[in-house]
């Protein structure tokens, strides 16, 4: 079983180690992967380079075993479509492994726009984590998918969703960039070290 996380990744911050951790350590993954798209199809495009946000997450990962960065998405040309990815993922994991696709609650409120959404059900499990600002609706169309237990996930490859509650870090990106575009200081929120590299190569800095 693999779990992975896909964002922009612009930077890398502690709302997604941590989420990244904590899906990992619920689900005893040994396999948690951070994978950075290139070429977002729902949102702006990212500020720093994919090469610089590669270099970030790296840096930000290391020495936690269970945590890689993937970085298929970087070398596939168009958009970076989920769906891409998994059908990617499955050529080299085969059809049984469980893959835990794991997603915020803002982005799994748009998730029946993304591209081939059903087809990314039969692919995956979406693991759904909590955020602050956002709540899953008792009741929606993706009810006759909830997964009750976790247990049910490591057993079969793919077709459940299950929300998760993760430690909530109210920490964005974009409030990142902001604060590193006015001047203050973002320490704490991320990790040291990719602070050092977003100074020392001068990125988000507005110039
Ligand atoms: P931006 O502010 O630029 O939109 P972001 O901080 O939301 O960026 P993304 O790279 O777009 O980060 O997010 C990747 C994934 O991580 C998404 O599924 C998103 O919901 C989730 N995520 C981002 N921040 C947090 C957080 N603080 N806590 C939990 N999950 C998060």
């Amino acid at each position: 079983m693999i779990g992975i996380l896909g964002g922009t990744f612009d930077p890398v911050h502690c709302g997604h180690l941590r989420t990244a951790l904590e899906v990992a350590e619920y689900f005893g993954l040994a396999d948690m992967r951070l994978i950075p798209g290139k070429v977002p199809p729902h949102r702006a495009q990212p500020v720093a380079s994919p090469e610089q946000r590669l270099a970030m997450l790296q840096l930000a990962v290391a020495g936690e075993q269970c945590l890689r960065i993937d970085g298929r998405e970087l070398h596939r040309a168009g958009f970076s479509y989920t769906f891409d990815t998994l059908v990617s993922l499955r050529q080299e994991l085969g059809d049984e492994c469980p893959i835990l696709f794991t997603l915020g609650f803002d982005a799994f409120l748009h998730f029946q726009s993304w591209y081939r959404w059903q087809d990314i059900l039969q692919l995956a499990h979406l693991v759904v984590v909590h955020r602050p600002g956002y709540s899953l609706p008792s009741a929606g169309w993706y009810s006759a998918w909830l997964g009750t237990n976790a247990q049910e996930l490591s057993v079969m490859p793919a077709g459940k969703i299950y929300p998760l509650a993760v430690t909530a870090l109210e920490i964005s990106a974009t409030d990142l960039r902001k604060r590193l575009e006015n001047g203050r200081n973002p320490r704490y929120l991320l990790p040291d070290s990719v602070l050092d590299h977003i100074k020392t190569h001068q990125l988000y800095c507005g110039t």
